[in-house]
C-alpha cells in the first residue's frame, strides 16, 4: 500500500480539548491502521517502513490541523510500542503488542518528574527490588496520554545497582494512578497528566530490557520521537502556509491583500523555506531508519530545526494576517509550537547532544 492509498480516518472538527474527544480521535486513527505504520509485518504492522509513516503523518497533520493528536499518536508509538518491539521479550511482545497496535490499549512513556525533565540523571522515582519483583515509588508529570492510557513505560532508578530501569505499569495496577495533572497551554487535545506510583508492586516480568539499561532506552525512544513527531506537524504547517498565502493574496475571508508588501512576502518566503527544509530533514531520518541506521545526531538536528521552525512560522502566520490572525485557530498553533520546543527534549538539550557528538560538551548538560 503506498502512502497515498492509506485511507485517513474522518475525525470531524477538533472539539474543545476533552479526555473523551482525545480518546475518540486516537481510537479512530488506530482503527484506520495509523499505529501499524513503520511496524514490521512480523510484529503485526503494515511493514512499509518509516518513509511511509512520514508521508501518512504529513497528510494526517494537514487534514486534522491538530498537533495534540499528532503528539498523542507519537507518544504511544515511540514511547511504548517501539520500545517493546526493540527491547521486549517474546512473552512481553505477545502480551502487549496486539493491544497497542489495535489501539485497545493506549500507551506512552513516563520520564519527566515535577523536579525537572531535562536531567534524567536527577530522576527521583525509585524501583526497590523485593521478593515479588519491584516496588515502584515516584511521580511523573506532563505525561502525554496519561488520562487515556492503560499502559505506561515508566522509568525509575534502581535501588540495588547503578542506573535506571524501565517498567510496564498499568493504569489499574494497585498503587498506580494515571490522572490529569496541571493544565498546560499547547497541544491540549493530546491530554497529558501525572503518573503517580505509591508502593506499586510489579512482577519481574514487567521489567523491560536489562536492569540499568533505562537511560539508553530513553535515548533510543526519544531518538525516534524527535525525528518523526514533526512529520505530522509539517502537515499542519503546510495548511498554515496555505492559509496565510490565501489571506495575503486577498482570497480569504478577510479580503485584504497584504502580499504586495515586500515585508509580508518575505515572511511567506521564510515560512516556505522553513517547512521545506524541515521536511527534507524528516525524510532524511526516515531514509536512514529504513536503511537500518541509527539517527542520534540527525534526530537531534531535526527536532531542533523543526521545533524552532514551527514556532517562528506560527508567529509569522498570525502577524501576516494582522489582528484578524488572532481571531481563529492560528494563535493556538503558537502555544502548540511553544510546547514543541519542550517535549522530546528542549532545544538546549538538542544542542547539547549535537555538541557532544561534535566532541564538545556532554549529553544532558
Ligand atoms: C506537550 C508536552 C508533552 C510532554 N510529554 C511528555 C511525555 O509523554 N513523557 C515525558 O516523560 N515527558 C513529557 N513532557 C515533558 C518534557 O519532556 C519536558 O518538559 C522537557 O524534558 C523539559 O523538562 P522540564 O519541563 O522539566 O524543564 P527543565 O528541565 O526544568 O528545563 C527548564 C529550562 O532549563 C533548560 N535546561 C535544563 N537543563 C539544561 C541543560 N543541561 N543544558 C541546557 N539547558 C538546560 C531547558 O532547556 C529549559 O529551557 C512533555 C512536555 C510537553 C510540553
Amino acid at each position: 500500500m503506498s502512502d497515498s492509498q492509506f485511507e485517513l480516518p474522518d475525525l470531524g472538527p477538533v472539539k474543545k480539548a476533552s479526555v473523551q474527544d482525545a480518546a475518540r480521535r486516537f481510537h479512530r486513527c488506530a482503527e484506520a491502521g495509523v499505529l501499524r505504520l513503520a511496524v514490521a509485518s512480523e510484529h503485526g504492522g503494515l511493514g512499509k517502513g518509516f518513509s511511509n509513516l512520514v508521508a501518512v503523518h504529513k497528510r494526517l497533520g494537514q487534514q486534522t490541523r491538530d498537533p495534540g493528536l499528532i503528539l498523542a499518536l507519537n507518544a504511544h508509538v515511540w514511547g511504548a510500542l517501539f520500545p517493546i518491539i526493540k527491547f521486549g521479550s517474546e512473552a512481553q511482545q505477545a502480551d502487549w503488542l496486539p493491544k497497542l497496535l489495535d489501539g485497545s490499549l493506549v500507551g506512552g512513556h513516563a520520564i519527566t518528574e515535577p523536579n525537572g525533565g531535562s536531567e534524567t540523571g536527577a530522576m527521583l522515582s525509585i524501583a526497590e527490588t523485593v521478593p515479588q519483583g519491584y516496588r515502584l515509588n515516584g511521580c511523573k508529570r506532563y505525561i502525554t496520554n496519561a488520562p487515556i492510557a492503560g499502559l505506561m513505560v515508566a522509568y525509575a532508578r534502581l535501588d540495588d545497582g547503578p542506573g535506571i530501569g524501565a517498567f510496564f505499569v498499568k493504569s489499574d495496577d494497585p498503587g498506580a494512578e494515571f490522572s490529569r495533572g496541571p493544565s498546560v497551554a499547547g497541544c491540549a487535545t493530546a491530554t497529558m497528566g501525572d503518573v503517580v506510583l505509591k508502593d506499586c508492586l510489579v512482577p519481574p516480568s514487567r521489567l523491560l530490557g536489562k536492569p540499568g539499561a533505562g537511560a539508553q532506552m530513553i535515548q533510543s525512544a526519544l531518538e525516534l520521537e524527535r525525528a518523526f513527531i514533526f512529520a505530522g506537524i509539517a502537515g499542519v504547517m503546510r495548511w498554515q502556509l496555505e492559509h496565510a498565502l490565501r489571506e495575503a493574496r486577498g482570497r480569504g475571508p478577510n479580503h485584504r491583500r497584504q502580499a504586495m508588501h515586500q515585508a509580508v512576502a518575505h515572511r511567506l518566503a521564510d515560512m516556505k523555506l522553513r517547512l521545506d527544509t524541515m521536511e527534507l530533514w524528516i525524510d532524511h531520518c526516515a531514509n536512514l531508519c529504513d536503511a537500518g541506521r541509527r539517527i542520534t545526531l540527525e534526530s537531534a538536528q531535526t527536532k531542533l530545526l523543526a521545533s524552532e521552525a514551527f514556532l517562528q512560522s506560527s508567529l509569522d502566520a498570525v502577524h501576516i494576517l494582522g489582528a484578524f490572525g488572532l481571531e481563529h485557530e492560528l494563535p493556538g498553533l503558537v502555544a502548540d509550537a511553544m510546547a514543541g520546543r519542550l517535549f522530546s527534549g528542549t532545544s538546549e538539550i538538542q544542542k547539547n547532544i549535537i555538541a557532544t557528538l561534535l566532541g564538545v560538551g556532554r549529553i544532558g548538560g
